[in-house]
Parts: structure tokens; sequence; C-alpha cells
């Protein structure tokens, strides 16, 4: 199979909006492990600190309300506390200024900001980000495993709702994961980062039809959960280090719930407050 899913058709009255990385597939881990830590290791020569900053990119970027935030983000983040803990990033403000000014966090804009600015900081932090996506695209994907019950979930689903993966990854990686797993049978269509942010990939596709409570966003990131309200969509979280528990409680109740009109309320309540003490815990 192709496993290209073209132009997005409404066959259903429900649709399940699925987050990927961290929500369905186990890549969070992976790619900080094995990428976006031991590349600002290298970028910044700090060989000497190196366990100390990959421990610090699991509690900012896995285990903390930034989870899933954009990398450059996270990166300023990272870079201040090494610049105040370890060792001085010069230039540092340059990187700061831009992440909280930028219209758009991505290579593209980066690049136009350090032809306008030449700042040595930011010249390193594209570098960095290339070299990111390098490392990245170099995991195989056998090491990037769907979480337990995550296929069984799936297979429930498709029964009564439409189903889109929503992800701010890229698509072509995604969908490489998807067809390798032989889950993109379930997927409808994949809106990846080309397509836009979440929540305006969610209201786009609000505007095929489905009623509000007949929309599920299933996410791992407060990103998603912010996504999902700020179109009045429901919620379902994939917690950090509960992943099988969550897909299955899904299967088992959520899925049911969603379909009979009884999702909202005390019950997605308590989902968002499990899942708000799990990240701040
Ligand atoms: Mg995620």
């Amino acid at each position: 199979m192709e496993g290209k899913p073209t132009e997005f058709k409404k066959t259903k009255e429900f649709l399940i909006c699925i987050d990927s990385d961290g929500c369905a597939i186990d890549t969070m881990d992976l790619k900080h492990r094995k990428s976006l830590a031991p590349c600002t290791v290298y970028e910044w020569g700090l060989e000497e600190f190196r366990d100390a900053i990959q421990r610090r990119w699991r509690e900012i970027s896995l285990y903390s309300m930034d989870r899933g935030v954009n990398r450059f983000i996270g990166l300023a983040k990272i870079l201040k506390d090494i610049n105040e803990n370890y060792k001085h990033v010069e230039d540092l403000d340059s990187l700061l200024n831009w992440v909280q000014n930028a219209d758009e966090l991505s290579n593209d804009s980066l690049k136009a900001e350090v032809e306008r600015t030449d700042s040595p900081c930011l010249k390193k932090v594209l570098a960095w980000s290339e070299l990111v996506n390098g490392s990245i695209r170099m995991i195989n994907t056998d090491e990037k495993v769907p979480f337990d019950g995550v296929r069984e979930a799936l297979q429930k689903m498709t029964g009564f709702a439409d189903i889109a993966i929503v992800t701010a990854a890229n698509e072509e990686e995604i969908r490489k994961e998807w067809v390798y797993w032989d889950m993109i049978e379930y997927v409808e269509h994949i809106y990846a980062q080309e397509a836009g942010s979440k929540a305006s990939t969610i209201h786009r596709l609000k505007e095929l039809g489905y009623a509000s409570d007949h929309i599920l966003m299933i996410g791992d990131a407060p990103a998603d959960l912010k996504a999902a309200q700020e179109n009045g969509v429901l919620f379902f979280p994939i917690n950090v280090r509960e992943e099988k528990q969550c897909w299955e409680e899904f299967r088992r109740e959520g899925a049911n719930r969603f379909r009979n009109g009884i999702y909202a309320g005390r019950y997605q309540d308590e989902k968002i407050t499990d899942f708000y003490d799990n990240l701040a815990g």
C-alpha cells in the first residue's frame, strides 16, 4: 500500500484527531536522547556537562508543562539554564529575543533572521537545528515503536469515526512511521507541520460539518489540549509514563463515552486534571 490518503472526506459523524510523537508512537524520549540533547552538547562544546544537560533536556522537554514545545523554545530554556549554571553562552540574548518575538519559529524564519542580524548565537542555532534534522532522520524507523494499545484503539475508533493525524512534526517522517507499523490504513489524512498549527487544522476539519462534541483530540502535550480547547472540541490525554494504561482506558471507556455523548463533563475534567498532575509532578 502506498499509504497516502489524499483528500480528506467526511465519511462518518465523528472525528478523532491523533497526535503522533509521544502520543501514538514512542519517539519523544528517543529524539531527545539521540538527537536534540547530543546536538546541543556538540554545537556549544559542552562535553564536560553532557550528563547534566541530558537530564535537563528530559526534565524540560518530557516531564513538564513544556512537553512538546517548539524545539527553539526548548533550546532557549536549556541554553539559559546552561548560561546560568554551567558555561557562558555567547550572544544568548539574540536567541531569547527571537523566540519571544518571531511570528514563526522554523528553520526558514531562522535563516532570514541570521541574514538580517548576523548573530553568532543564531548561526549556531541554525547549524544545531539542521544537525537535529539530520540525526533524527538517521534514527531507524523500527526504533520508533507505537505504544501498546494504540492499534487496538484504532481498530475500535475506525468503526465509528474518521481518523486524522494532527502533528507538528514533518509529514514524510510521520507517514513513514505509520506505514512501517501498518497503521496508516486506519487514517484518513495526515496534517503535519506543513499544514499549519494544530488549532488551525482542527478548525478547518470542523468546517467539514462535524458537531463540536463529535470531535475529539488525543494528545500528550499541553499544546494538544490547547488546540482542542480553542476549538471547543473534546480532549483525551495520553499521559507520559502511563501511555499503555491511557490507550487501554480509551479503548475500554473513553471511546464509548465519546460515541454515546457522555464524554464531556466529569469524565473529561478528571482526565484533564490527571494530565496536568502528571506533568507537574
Ligand atoms: Mg506529542
